[in-house]
Parts: structure tokens; C-alpha cells; sequence
């Protein structure tokens, strides 16, 4: 597999290569494989051209593209042709894989577009000129089938004019001959002036006026007979010049693959300097984190297989390994990131497992999938535990069903699928979020307004310093990129809107990064409940041919799909409809096209992005979604009074936060409002009667309301000081076991393999909580399900845990004990039931979720980890810290059978 003959031949530095990168494109059908073939053929790289027909084609190496004679994936191959080192790239044809073609577009030196000579140009190959356009990338003409009796050069040479526009000139004719060059001149000013003066067109200009996409040159012939392929690779070699670029190393990823050994590939274009083997390279991932890894092989693939490089020049089209964190689109060295693609996946599947697939399992796999795949996208619904897929079209759920089968060796099926919706809002809100559980603080003020279709979210920071420390706006504008945020029509995402960072409140002394994350996400969805939502839908932009006679069918189902069309076209005996519709309507129209038309039709659709939904109702009335009942996502805020937080419905907001509201306000720049005592508000460390005071003197003209709000946190924080003496300050934190065990993944995986480790894990976990928190925890397990007639209460360090009856649940149980304690202590019930959530806040408990407490365990075991190192040294018990004596003595007499809990 070493080969360093490109290395010697690069060092020698006397035979000057030109190295291209050239792809080839056409309408499905055209004979793209089959042209790569003999191009590969006639060059000498394979020994015998494949045949589609024989499934033996070199570049189809994919099981799938084999059986059904179709390339999905861009594959590449390596070629010489004269002076020229032509790095082949075959691009997947249909337009469900057109993402993965827009990638490999960018890193093409040139392009050869395939035209079938018994067809013309048809639909798709204009949407493909299109692109060649968009991405700037010179052109060739390959008209193929021309063995096929019918086909007519002068007629096809016209049609291209006057489909595809300028510039197009048949180079298979005698080139010197006097038309030739005129057609060639007209096309640049000064060529015009020059042939006119001397009667020539020196080579050097055609290769610059190809290069500047002013002349396309047009070749005839018949891959399959290998007839005319000689010709356009002369043409190739002749007329195409190798880019200029710049010294320093930068190169284009178009691709993540992975090899038969599963050994992940970056697949790059260098496009300056040089990259050698071990080199170090880094960048950001997609999660902006920053990595630094180094490049292990490099390697040139031709087909299947592959020679290693120890260094890749500018030009080379190659795959590394060794990187892990790449990803299609990336800038590496000094190159710019790519844009994201225009396409996005539309279609949703639920991925239906055999029995007995472990779906996590799946999962990962899948995830490793949606790595390669750009167009591939995997969506995991913990609370139903299914997997979905959403992707561009219907053509690749076959296609991942194989990839599927062949890689993992299962055999899945997906169901009807649908279409993926978004929302967004219609008027300018202002989203409020406030997170203040016992020793946390955050508020967010967020201005959201609607945005442009297609200009999804936009997110800015309009906030001055001296109101919120940079770090902590950046950590909420963060927070807003970082999650999609669910609507509360169908708790589909939200898109188009513009949010603002307008204002924002840190404590010290108790924010923690993970309250800027509830205050932000609270903050968003308080403001998509106030706002006006409407729901879009994905449409397709559509090319549909048909015969002229059935023009009228054609126009009456567009208008009942929703659909807008403008003016026919008619090209001979068939009608071109060009238009858009929903794709929720149009995702069975191609085979009803097929059908009336007898075959003869042929429709192609393109994304075209999304827009209001014209069928909102329906669509609203079937997904059932009640944002009120949306646990993951909450509305509402958490504030705090007497040491304790509570919770406060989206709509009682405004009259609970601390911070003015911002609507009518006009962003402060960060120059303004840039007063001693302002700045003195924010450093929240200075004494609190001192803050108090600062706060009058600087807010003394705002309302009462907020000076409570203050006051509220001024007093609890006294409290929580006081707490330890006072005993009707104890808090009671009652823990649903089970539930926790399996919200929390850890203790999931745990609970597997080992339930009753699960359950001493958290137990611990729970001892240290108290033991720092300085609440009393009580940990009820049911046991309803095993066999045990009496409620048991056992003892463990410094908690209680209890056991119930066999016949009871466990939140029957916190039940119980909330209407008893309920009205002396503060009890926090934490659990993600949503029926007991109801009962438990009617009695006067606060809840909290499963995996808000997790957050909250994560930042005490952080504390903790931060204390312990700073007092390292001193031993500290926090086991019996904190015990209220009364209900340990309560909690012992049940243990002991000396009461039961009911009197
Ligand atoms: P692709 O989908 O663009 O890759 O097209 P293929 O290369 O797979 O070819 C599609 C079909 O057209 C196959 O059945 C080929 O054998 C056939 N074909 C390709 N080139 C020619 C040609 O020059 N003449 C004729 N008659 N058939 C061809
Ligand atoms: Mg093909």
C-alpha cells in the first residue's frame, strides 16, 4: 500500500503536474458511472471498464448502489492524462443526497455535466447548472447516448442554449475552422478583438475564458461505447489550468466516512501549503468545543483502495485519520468554515427495532451514522425511549435500512413518517426567567421578536457590562444556541425569531453556570407563552414535466396540494411546471405522477425552506401537545422566600422578578448607564446592608413590587444563615427512588446490571446531600411490587429510607407525609411523575424533577469537591451536620414500631 512515487516525483520538482479535481454530474440515468468508467478506462487506471449492467462498476463500490445501478455516496479515483492528474470525484446524482453534493461541489476544480443525448436537458439538470453557477466552478459538457438512433448534435446544441444560457461551443468539430473560432471570440471582448486583428484565439485565452465561466465547452459522443471519452479528456488536459494557491497550509473537509475497518476518514481538499503525516491540526467542533489532534495517515484513495502519503500538496484531494472531531464543512489550517448547506432534513421516521435490539445500542450506532451523513439527522425521545431519523427524502430510508443492515447487522424498519414542523412567533415579546432555588440565583430578560422566513434564530446581546458580567452573557447566549427550544404549539422547534439579551441578574456568591441555563431556557419559553405562535410546514420547490395535454390534471392537483406554480412552459410535446407546495402534500405526488402520465412525466422537487402552514389546526389538534404539561421544558420560574424556592406560573412572572422589564427600553450600549453605584449593584460581595443600601439610592423611584422582591432576597439569605437554630426553618427533601434512578443515566445503566447497587449509590448520594444542603432527606423506595407486608424504615448514616407496603406506591407515600408535615415544614418532593405533581403542590410542597435535582446534586458535589480542596486538611463530617432532632426521633419511634406514621 506505501507508495512514495508521488513524494519522489513532487521532489524531483522538474516534471511540472497539474493536478484538477474534477466531477462529474448529471440527471439520474444520463451515464454518469458509466462515463467515469471509461474515462478511467481509456486512462489506464483500471484494466477493463465496468459495466453498471454487470453491477461491476469501479466507482459504485457501495453494495446498494451495485444492486440498483445508482451512486449514492461521492466516491473518487485517481487518473493521468497527459500532463494532467486528474482526481475523479463522482457525486451522487439524486437529489436526496444533495447536501453531500453541495460539499463535494466546493472542493471541485472543475466539472463535467452529463447530458443524456436522447433527453435533453431535463429538470434536474437545470437545478445542477444551477449549483454549478452558485459555487462558481467552470464546466464541460458531456452529451452521452449519442449511439442511440434519433439523437440530433445541432438540435441539442440549440436546446442547451436556450435552456441552460451563454457561452456553450461544440470543441468536438475541426477547431480550427472559421465558426469555431468566431463562437469562441464572441464570447469575451478582448478575444473578439484579438481574432478580429490576427484571425486566432491563442490557447491560453480559451482556458481562461473556460476558468471565468465564459465558454462551456460542449463534447459529443457515447460512454458506453467508448466513442468521443478521448476527445473530452484531451479537451480536459489541453484546457484546464491547475488553481494558485497560497503557501500556508489550509485545506476543505467535504466528507467524514469510515473505512471497512470502521477507522473514521476526514476527507479533505488542500487548498494551500502542505500537510505531512503527524502534523498537528486544530479547530472547534460542531459544540464549539476547541481540539487538537494529529494526523495519522494520509491517504489517497483511488476506489476501494488507497496509497499512503507522507505529505499532500495544494490541490490533493485525500482522507486522513487520526481525527476525531472533524466534521463535513470544516475550515482547516488558514481555510474559512463552509456555509451550512441550503437543504435541511424535512421527513421524520420512527426507527422500529427487531425484538430483542438493545436500543441504545442502536442509538450509538445511528449517532456514528449521522456523523457521515450530513443530511442524517437522530433524534432520541428519552421519555418514549424511541429513536427518530429525519432526513431530506424518501429514497434514503432505503438506503439507511442497508447501510443499517450491512454495518450493525440489523434489520430495522421505519414507519409512515412525516413531516417536520416548526414554529415561530408573530409579535415582540419579552421573555422572563428567574432560577432561585436555596443557594442559587439567576434572571434573564430576553426580547424576542419575529424574524424573516428562512433567517432562523438569531441571537444577540444587548446588555451592558456594568448590568451583567460578560462572562455570564455569554454563557446565556450560549445556553440560547446550545439547545433547540421547543415551541408551545407542538413543542416543535423554534425558528425565524430574533432574541435579545437584554437584561440580567448574578448573585456572587450562589449563581452557578447551571442557573443562567434554567433562568435562559425558563426565560424563553415564558416568552413563547405570552407570544403569538404560528406553526410552518417545509416546502418543496418543483419542476414537473408533463405532456401538454395532461397540463390541466397537473395544475388542478398543484392548487390542491396548496401549492403556487408560475406561468407553463412548453418545451415541444411536454408542459414544465415550475412552483412550490407543501411537502407534506407532495410526498406521495411522484408516484401519481408516474401513474397519469403513464411514465412519461417526471417531477423533481428541491427544498425550498419552510413557511406558514396551511393546515395548522390539524396539525396543532394531532400532535396533542400541552405546554403546561411539558415537564422538560417549563414555563415558569423558581423564586425564593424564606429560604426556600417556590415555584411561579409563566403568567405571575412580571410581578415576581427583580429586574424592571425591558419592553420599550432601548438597548443600552455599553457606554451608557455607566454610573459608581451601578457598577457597585452588581458586585453583589460587598456586605448585603450595604447593598441594600446602594439598591434604594440607585432604584429609589421604582415601584414598591420590586423593592419586596429585593427585600425578599435580602431577608432569605439572612435566614438561611439563621437556618440550623430554627427549627421551623427544616426542610424535608422527600426523594422518589426509582424515579431517580431511572432519570439519571448513570444510575440507569447501574440499576441493569445491579438494582440494589443502584440503590445504595443513591443513598449515598443523598447522605452527602444532607450532610451539605443541610435538609432532611427521605428516600422512599416501593416496594409494592416485591413481596412485603409492612412499610419499613430503615436507617442509613444520616437519612431515613423508606420501604413501602406492598400495596402501596411511593408517591402515595410522599403523599402522605406532605399532608402531614406539609403544613410545619417546607417539603421538597422531588420525583417526575406528573400526576403526583398535582397532589403534592395542592398540599403546599415544592417540586422539583428528577433531573433538576440531578443538576442541583452535580453542583453540591462540585462545592463540596471545591471546599474539601480548599480546607484539605480538615476533616469535616457532614453525616449528623445538620440532623433536626424532632423528626429523627419521629423517623426512629416508626422505625421501631413505636408509631406508625398515619397518627
Ligand atoms: P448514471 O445514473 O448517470 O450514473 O448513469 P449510468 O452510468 O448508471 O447509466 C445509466 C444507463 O444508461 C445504464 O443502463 C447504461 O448502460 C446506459 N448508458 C450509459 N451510457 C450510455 C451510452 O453511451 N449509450 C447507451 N445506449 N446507453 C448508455
Ligand atoms: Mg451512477
Amino acid at each position: 500500500m506505501e507508495n512514495t512515487s508521488e513524494n519522489k516525483e513532487i521532489t524531483n520538482g522538474k516534471e511540472r503536474v497539474k493536478r484538477i479535481s474534477l466531477g462529474i454530474l448529471a440527471h439520474v440515468d444520463a451515464g454518469k458511472t458509466t462515463l467515469s468508467e471509461a474515462l478511467l478506462y481509456l486512462s489506464g487506471a483500471i484494466r477493463k471498464a465496468g459495466r453498471v449492467d454487470n453491477q461491476d462498476a469501479f466507482l459504485d463500490t457501495y453494495e446498494l448502489e451495485k444492486k440498483r445501478g445508482i451512486t449514492i455516496f461521492s466516491k473518487q479515483a485517481q487518473m493521468e492524462w497527459k500532463d494532467s492528474k486528474i482526481t475523479l470525484l463522482d457525486t451522487p446524482g439524486h437529489v436526496d443526497f444533495s447536501a453531500e453534493m453541495e460539499r463535494v461541489l466546493q472542493v471541485l476544480d472543475y466539472a463535467v455535466l452529463v447530458i443524456s443525448g436522447a433527453d435533453g436537458v431535463q429538470g434536474h439538470t437545470r437545478t445542477l447548472w444551477k449549483l454549478l453557477e452558485r459555487y462558481n466552478i467552470p464546466a464541460f459538457l458531456f452529451v452521452n447516448k449519442m449511439d442511440q438512433a434519433g439523437t440530433d448534435r445541432e438540435k441539442l446544441m440549440n436546446g442547451l442554449k436556450t435552456q441552460l444560457g451563454e457561452g456553450f461551443v461544440d470543441f468536438g468539430r475541426d477547431q480550427n475552422r472559421e465558426t469555431f473560432l468566431e463562437e469562441l471570440a464572441v464570447c469575451d471582448e478582448n478575444v473578439l478583438e484579438h481574432y478580429l486583428q490576427e484571425g486566432e484565439v491563442r490557447s491560453e485565452e480559451i482556458r481562461r475564458m473556460i476558468r471565468e465561466r465564459k465558454v462551456f465547452p460542449c463534447y459529443f459522443g457515447s460512454a458506453l461505447k467508448i466513442d468521443g471519452v478521448e476527445a473530452l479528456l484531451d479537451g480536459i488536459a489541453a484546457y484546464t489550468e491547475e488553481k494558485e494557491y497560497p503557501g500556508d497550509f489550509r485545506a476543505k473537509v467535504y466528507k467524514i466516512s469510515r473505512d471497512s475497518q470502521g477507522i473514521r476518514l476526514t476527507h479533505i481538499k488542500v487548498t494551500g501549503g502542505k500537510l505531512k503525516v503527524k502534523d498537528l491540526l486544530d479547530g472547534m467542533d460542531q459544540k464549539e468545543e476547541p481540539w487538537e489532534e494529529k494526523v495519522d495517515q494520509i491517504r489517497l484513495y483511488s476506489g476501494e483502495k488507497y496509497e499512503m502519503l507522507q505529505e499532500a500538496q495544494a490541490g490533493m484531494v485525500c482522507a486522513l485519520t487520526g481525527l476525531t472531531h472533524t466534521w463535513p464543512g470544516e475550515g482547516l489550517g488558514g481555510e474559512e468554515d463552509a456555509e451550512d448547506p441550503a437543504l435541511e432534513p424535512v421527513l421524520e421516521y420512527k426507527v422500529q427495532l427487531p425484538p430483542g435490539c438493545d436500543v441504545h445500542q442502536m442509538l450509538q450506532n445511528l449517532r456514528r451514522l449521522e456523523e457521515e451523513e450530513p443530511m442524517l439527522r437522530v433524534v432520541w425521545e428519552e421519555e418514549l425511549g424511541e429513536i427518530y431519523v429525519r432526513l431530506m427524502g424518501e429514497v434514503q430510508i432505503e438506503i439507511l435500512k442497508s447501510l443499517i443492515q450491512e454495518r450493525f447487522g440489523v434489520n430495522v424498519t421505519f414507519d409512515a413518517g412525516r413531516v417536520v414542523y416548526k414554529e415561530t412567533i408573530q409579535n415582540t415579546v419579552e421573555g422572563v426567567g428567574h432560577f432561585e432555588p436555596l443557594r442559587h440565583y439567576a434572571e434573564v430578560h430576553l426580547l424576542m421578536e419575529p424574524g424573516e422566513r428562512g433567517s432562523g434564530l438569531v441571537l444577540e446581546s444587548a446588555c451592558s457590562e456594568d448590568e451583567l458580567n460578560l462572562n455570564w452573557q455569554r454563557l446565556i447566549l450560549t445556553h440560547l444556541g446550545e439547545k433547540v427550544h421547543r415551541g408551545v404549539l407542538t413543542g416543535s422547534a423554534v425558528t425565524d425569531m430574533k432574541i435579545t439579551l437584554m437584561s440580567g441578574k448574578a448573585h456572587l456568591k450562589h449563581t452557578e453556570g447551571g442557573d443562567f441555563r434554567q433562568a435562559t431556557y425558563r426565560a424563553v419559553r415564558q416568552g413563547l407563552m405570552q407570544a403569538e405562535s404560528i406553526l410552518l410546514e417545509p416546502y418543496y420547490e418543483f419542476l414537473l414535466e408533463v405532456p401538454t395535454e395532461m397540463t390541466g390534471r397537473a395544475l388542478t392537483d398543484i392548487q390542491n396540494m396548496g401549492g403556487e406554480c408560475e406561468l407553463p412552459e412548453q418545451e415541444q410535446e411536454m408542459t414544465v411546471l415550475k412552483g412550490r407546495a407543501p411537502v407534506a402534500a407532495m410526498r406521495e405526488y411522484p408516484r401519481e405522477v408516474a401513474a397519469y402520465t403513464r411514465g412519461m412525466g417526471h417531477l423533481t422537487c428541491t427544498f425550498w425552506g419552510y413557511d406558514q402552514c396551511q393546515s395548522q389546526e390539524e396539525v396543532i389538534k394531532a400532535a396533542a401537545y400541552d405546554p403546561d404539561r411539558d415537564e422538560e421544558n417549563p414555563s415558569g420560574s423558581v423564586f425564593c422566600s424564606h429560604g426556600a424556592g417556590y415555584y411561579v406560573p409563566w403568567q405571575e412572572v412580571p410581578e415576581h422578578m427583580h429586574l424592571p422589564s425591558c419592553l420599550g427600553r432601548e438597548p443600552k450600549g455599553p457606554e451608557e448607564g455607566r454610573t459608581m453605584e451601578r457598577r457597585k449593584t452588581a458586585a453583589w460581595g460587598a456586605e448585603e446592608k450595604e447593598l441594600e443600601e446602594i439598591f434604594i439610592r440607585t432604584y429609589g423611584k421604582v415601584e414598591r413590587k420590586r423593592q419586596d422582591g429585593w427585600k425578599r432576597q435580602v431577608r432569605s439569605m439572612d435566614e438561611r444563615e439563621k437556618k440550623k437554630k430554627d427549627p421551623a426553618e427544616t426542610e424535608y427533601l422527600l426523594v422518589d427512588g426509582y424515579n431517580v434512578i431511572f432519570a439519571w443515566e448513570d444510575l440507569k445503566e447501574l440499576a441493569k446490571v445491579n438494582i440494589e447497587g443502584a440503590r445504595h449509590k443513591l443513598m449515598d448520594v443523598l447522605c452527602n446531600y444532607q450532610g451539605y444542603r443541610g435538609c432532611q432527606v427521605i428516600l422512599v423506595y416501593d416496594a409494592y411490587q416485591v413481596e412485603g407486608e409492612h412499610l419499613e424504615i430503615m436507617k442509613y448514616h444520616n437519612i431515613h429510607v423508606v420501604y413501602t407496603k406492598e400495596t402501596e406506591t411511593a408517591d402515595q407515600y410522599i403523599e402522605k407525609v406532605v399532608h402531614q408535615i406539609g403544613r410545619k415544614y417546607h417539603v421538597t418532593v422531588v420525583t417526575s411523575d406528573g400526576v403526583e405533581q398535582v397532589v403534592t403542590l395542592g398540599q403546599g410542597g415544592t417540586l422539583i424533577s428528577a433531573r433538576e435535582f440531578r443538576e442541583d446534586v452535580k453542583i453540591m458535589e462540585q462545592q463540596l469537591r471545591e471546599e474539601y480542596l480548599e480546607r484539605h486538611g480538615s476533616s469535616r463530617n457532614f453525616l449528623f451536620d445538620h440532623l433536626d432532632e424532632e423528626l429523627a426521633a419521629h423517623m426512629e419511634d416508626v422505625r421501631l414500631g413505636r408509631k406508625d406514621l398515619e397518627n
